[in-house]
């Protein structure tokens, strides 16, 4: 494993006077960086100036990396120094790069009020997936999910969550030197739950997919939501990217201890809002994907593959298997290989594609479920989650 700290933190560091006055600054400006076309041409309005001058200056932002004024040069002077005096292009600070020998590439983000968000940069052939958080924490608390045991502190801004998608890209080459495309894919399942974070979370999306932004296809932005039902069924008036389901269970009684938010929102509400949105897509060929998290001995047997199998009968899906991922704080266990193998076995038997989701980045703990920050907790639960774990531990005798 390679650590590198990055340069923008040791500069910070050494020149507080310089931060405090930029940050002095900066608070008063409208931050650019996180807002949509639409939103961007309301802005541009605002100061009397053209549609085409916002297009111009979001493709310097998103396409060629801009964070400075002063370099979009076919932008009249007058122009720039009226944006120079109220506005700004101002990314989240990455504070930490860890670079695992597989590739995968984590980021520590600093974003305001003490926390760290993470994002993950995993390549994979041709293929580099980049996984976004969407929230500080998640208040969902999934029994076997790092980041929900962390507790929940906000949501991330429309900035600093496309912001993660334009430093992995910048930390690639993408958008500097026009290199080859680095992030290719994107899925929202880091930290966070995406439907509580609605807004932001589908202009980021947007800008994704946005040709005079990032221009991802649509079939390679992935929304994951552990089913917050009432957001799921607005969400095709607002984006056409892909929909993942967490779902972790094969029936109600189980994904109720596994995934809280089942109590409100049960499996059969949530699949159904599932088949309407991907029945509101334009293109009539979407698969929903299945998330299926593989815990040893609580979901992994094989009547709850049957059961699955059962289950998603009526409803276009593609199922990825994903081996769980130990942390501290958590008694789970990973599933068996020979259980993993046999679960898959089942489901490509009655005719589903299972996949089997591989670890990846394991040396520097960014794998699914094992994003954890550093999360100003404002709902006490991490504490209570300690407090309870560590009653239940066997009391160690040494010596
Ligand atoms: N909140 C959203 C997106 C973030 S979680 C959601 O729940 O879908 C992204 C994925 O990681 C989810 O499928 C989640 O269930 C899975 N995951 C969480 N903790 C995990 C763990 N410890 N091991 C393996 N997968 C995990
Ligand atoms: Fe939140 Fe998703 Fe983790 Fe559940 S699995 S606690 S919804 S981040």
């Amino acid at each position: 494993m390679v650590e590198h700290i990055h340069p923008i933190a040791e500069t910070a560091s050494e020149t507080s006077a310089a931060v405090d006055a930029s940050a002095a600054n900066s608070s008063a400006k409208v931050n650019l960086l996180g807002m949509s076309e639409t939103k961007l041409i309301a802005f541009f309005e605002t100061l009397g100036e053209p549609k085409f001058r916002a297009v111009q200056v979001l493709k310097w932002i998103h396409q060629l990396g801009a964070d400075n004024f002063d370099d979009m040069t076919n932008v009249s002077k007058s122009l720039r120094a009226k944006l120079n005096l109220c506005a700004e292009i101002r990314a989240p600070e990455v504070i930490k790069q860890l670079d695992s020998t597989d590739g995968t590439r984590k980021f520590l983000i600093r974003v305001s009020g003490g926390n760290v968000v993470e994002t993950v940069y995993i390549p994979e052939g041709d293929r580099g997936t980049l996984c976004v958080s969407s929230q500080v924490g998640c208040s969902l608390d999934c029994s076997f999910c790092a980041t929900g045991k962390q507790g929940f502190n906000r949501d991330l801004t429309a900035a600093e969550i496309i912001g993660q998608v334009w430093i992995a890209a910048k930390s690639f080459g993408q958008l500097v030197a026009n290199g080859p495309r680095a992030v290719t894919n994107v899925v929202m399942m880091g930290m966070g739950e995406p439907l509580l974070n609605f807004d932001n979370v589908v202009d980021s999306m947007n800008l994704m997919m946005h040709d005079n932004a990032y221009g991802i296809s649509k079939r390679r932005v992935t929304l994951s939501t552990s089913g917050v039902v009432p957001q799921l069924d607005r969400l095709s008036q607002y984006t056409d990217a892909c929909l993942a389901i967490s779902l972790h269970a094969p029936n109600d009684e189980l994904r109720n201890e596994l995934v809280p938010i089942n109590r409100k929102y049960p499996i059969a509400m949530l699949l159904d809002s599932a088949k309407r949105y991907i029945a509101d897509m334009p293109d009539n060929h979407r698969k929903i994907t299945i998330e299926y998290t593989l815990i040893d001995q609580v979901n992994d047997r094989p009547h709850h593959a049957h059961e699955l199998a059962e289950l998603l009968r009526d409803v276009p899906v593609k199922i990825n298997l994903i081996p769980f991922n130990p942390f501290n704080l958590s008694n789970y266990k990973r599933v068996s290989n020979n259980a993993l193998r046999k679960f898959q076995d089942i489901l490509i038997e009655a005719g589903y594609i299972a996949t089997v989701r591989t670890t990846r980045g394991d040396d520097i703990d960014a794998a699914c479920g094992q994003l954890a920050g550093t999360v100003n907790d404002i709902t006490k639960r991490s504490e209570r989650h300690r407090a309870r774990f560590e009653e239940a531990q066997p009391i160690k005798i040494i010596g």
